[in-house]
């Protein structure tokens, strides 16, 4: 399965934000604090930026959202249109199945430090789905599906040690960890109000409708 596999920090210096992509490591050394958020990587990074068209923008925000998701282009336009095809706000949608992607799920339960950690644990079938083992990151999941642990695969040292951390890690209330059971399941789809995300979705919407 197609993953970008370039250096990661690089793609926050040419968003000018922190996308958290290294998980906890982002908190305690982060590269972008280090070089400073006006350094875009290239020839032309410290250059004076040049004042941004409404299409830049767009896209600026598009890629912000893709990246923190780790979803390549033709999978994001895959989301998009699914979202577009939902009732309700497209913005709204589009976010909503970013969320319930397995990978991200896995993430926000906290078996994993970040989307790409958790985008191997899952393609490795560490992880069922109502009992059903599932390796496929983009595998989008519904309200009362379970996501676990295989039985087979909870003596690993990774999984024991995680076990750990769980009871310290806090899980977005739309989500239910059962920390003994090595699972969580599913409570709703998350509201915008619930995901505290930095983004203007309805950019997003902007752009794949110019
Ligand atoms: Fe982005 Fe994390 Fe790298 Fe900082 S450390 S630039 S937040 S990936």
């Amino acid at each position: 399965m197609a993953r970008y596999t370039g250096p990661v920090c690089k793609l926050c210096r040419r968003e000018g934000v922190k996308l958290f992509l290294k998980g906890d490591k982002c908190i305690q050394k982060c590269t972008l604090e280090r070089h400073g958020r006006n350094t875009r990587p290239g020839q032309h990074g410290t250059s004076r930026a040049r004042k941004e068209s409404g299409y830049a923008k767009q896209l600026r925000e598009k890629q912000r959202v893709r990246r923190t998701y780790g979803v390549l282009e033709r999978q994001f336009s895959k989301h998009f249109v699914a979202a577009a095809r939902r009732p309700g706000k497209t913005s709204e949608n589009l976010l909503q199945i970013l969320e319930m992607r397995l990978d991200n799920l896995v993430y926000r339960l906290g078996f994993a430090d970040s989307r790409a950690q958790a985008r191997q644990l899952v393609n490795h079938g560490h992880f069922v789905v109502n009992g059903r083992k599932t390796d496929i990151p983009s595998f989008i999941a519904k309200p009362n599906d379970v996501i676990a642990v295989r039985d087979s695969n909870k003596s690993l040292e990774y999984f024991k040690s995680r076990a750990l951390l769980l009871s310290q890690k806090g899980i977005p209330t739309w989500l239910r960890l059962d920390v003994n059971a090595m699972s969580g399941r599913v409570l709703t789809l998350p509201s915008r109000t619930d995901l505290e995300l930095p983004f203007d979705e309805q950019m997003v919407v902007e752009y794949y409708q110019r």
